[in-house]
């Protein structure tokens, strides 16, 4: 006899997890099958929460060091315990996972351990780790099955010297060299941690900047910053194979003028993207579309895919591939399926890079803006002119924050700077009520914080900072 639901999702991370406590809320029954050990998919248990938590731990290391002696704090002999750092990052994930098996029960989700296969629409057929197989039946399915790591054919991962994310965040020593291939936000928060924990970090990147797609100015600075700490770029450089001698790398790869070069390293990171993972899930049991590259799902408005009655959230589809896009599809899913007006506002979807400093960015960039022709007015502040930002000695960054010539409409803020990653709500805020820079500029700040640059830059929009000259 098979078990019936109204609602069967497949893959319990940040799509599959949250779309579930908001079904349960609606009063739909609902079961959640997961083939990890634990809740919370990529994010919680490989992405996400495991890398914060190393950052933040290398970050620490790395200040103490650097910044210490001149707080008047002063610490000899620091030095690193690389166990312990990991063990609190196990700590931090075991805590946060535990943490969505407790929602789970709280919401009276139903929870599956092991593999799901859709079997045609209606049913999904769970074989747990001892092959024993469950039966589960719905009117909806949802697939939040996420995603893996990209692998490049000539450079494929072996897991010991040529590793994904998942290996160079539970290094067990820290690698002499460490070359990371991909300047987006992974390869740059993991090459970040290591480099401050001791590796000879290159990043090796076949764009003309880093972080491509991004803000250029915030690329630039990012990449200035980062150097200064030690980290190495070789832009415009094709990785073209890599040869393993006695467990070491040598990779090779053409610069601009194609000219080869060798680079030699302990270990080589692949960060160059995620691709949709739909292996075993049985997607060939019903009919589907897939986007141009053949991996993304196609969905309609209400992210059902081509069969009627099975959707699609999170990493299987398109958009940025984030935990919160992800979440916020599965609400808005499960919503539309409850009569409801669930809605994702894809042009309001913030972009963190948890370096230091941290780059976040919402909305249209200068470049996207030029190319489309709308005109804008642009204000910019540094944070060299914030006291909080002083007061913290890291003046590095700045506010940058894009308006509608005509309207005064915020069409986009970039910042790069001390906790970018939360300053970035306030215009997210502002954006979603398609509010102005005026709007911004007239709501009272405390004083003195980082959010000071934000209002400052858009007072800037109409050439009335009060502390950086309006040029
Ligand atoms: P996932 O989180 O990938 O979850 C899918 C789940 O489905 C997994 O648990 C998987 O085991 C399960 N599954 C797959 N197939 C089956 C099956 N057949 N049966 C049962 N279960 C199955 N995003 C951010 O927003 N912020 C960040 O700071 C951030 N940092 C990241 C750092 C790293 C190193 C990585 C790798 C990613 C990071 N991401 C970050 C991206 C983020 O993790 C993903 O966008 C997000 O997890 C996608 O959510 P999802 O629910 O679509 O899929």
């Amino acid at each position: 006899m098979a078990d019936r639901y109204q609602l069967i999702i497949i893959g319990a991370g940040p799509g599959g997890y949250v779309a579930a406590i908001r079904a349960s809320q609606l009063g739909m029954r609902v079961a959640l099958v997961e083939k990890r050990e634990r809740l919370g998919g990529t994010c919680l248990n490989i992405g996400c929460i495991p890398s914060k938590a190393l950052l933040d731990s290398s970050e620490l290391f790395a200040r103490i060091q650097k910044s210490g002696d001149l707080h008047g704090v002063v610490c000899r002999d620091v030095s690193l315990d690389l166990k312990a750092m990991m063990k609190r990052k196990t700590q931090v994930v075991s805590r946060l996972t535990s943490g969505v098996s407790f929602l789970m029960k709280a919401n009276r989700v139903d929870v599956f351990r092991g593999a799901g296969r859709l079997n045609g629409p209606g049913e999904v057929r769970v074989t747990d780790q001892d092959g024993n197989e469950t039966v589960l039946r719905a009117e909806k399915i949802i697939l939040a099955t996420g995603s893996t790591d990209q692998e490049l054919p000539f450079l494929p991962f072996d897991g010991k010297t040529v590793v994904s994310s998942k290996e160079a965040l539970s290094f067990d020593r820290v690698p002499e060299e460490l070359i990371v291939v991909g300047a987006g936000a992974i390869g740059l928060e993991l090459g970040s941690v290591w480099s401050r924990l001791g590796s000879k970090v290159t990043v090796v990147e076949i764009m003309p900047s880093i972080l491509p797609g991004w803000d250029r100015q915030i690329g630039k600075t990012l990449q200035r910053e980062l150097g200064k700490q030690g980290v190495d770029f070789l832009l415009e450089t094709k990785v073209t194979g890599v040869e393993i001698i006695n467990g070491n790398a040598v990779l090779t790869a053409a610069d601009k003028s194609g000219k080869e070069i060798e680079l030699p390293g302990e270990k080589v990171l692949v960060a160059v993207g995620r691709k949709p993972n739909l292996e075993g899930s049985g997607i060939e049991t019903i009919d589907v579309k897939y986007l141009e590259d053949k991996k993304h799902l196609v969905v309609d408005e209400r992210y059902q895919t081509r069969t009627p009655g099975v959707y699609a959230v999170g990493d299987l589809i398109t958009g940025p591939m984030l935990a919160h896009k992800a979440g916020e599809e599965g609400i808005a899913a499960v919503e539309m399926m409850a009569g409801k007006a669930g809605h994702v506002n894809y042009n309001i979807i913030p972009g963190i890079v948890y370096t230091w400093p941290e780059a976040a960015s919402i909305g249209s960039t200068e470049e996207e803006l030029r190319e489309k022709g709308v005109r804008y007015i642009k204000g910019y502040f540094p944070f060299s002119g914030n006291s909080r930002a002083l007061a913290m000695d890291e003046p590095a960054g700045f506010v940058k924050i894009l308006s509608d010539k005509k309207s005064d409409r915020v069409l986009g803020a970039h910042i790069l700077g001390p906790w970018a990653s939360d300053l970035i709500s306030e215009v997210t805020a502002v954006m979603e009520f398609r509010g102005s820079a005026e709007d911004l500029a007239r709501m009272v700040h405390p004083h003195p914080t980082l959010s000071e640059a934000v209002r400052e830059a858009a007072l800037g929009v109409d050439g009335r900072m009060i502390h950086s000259p309006n040029k």
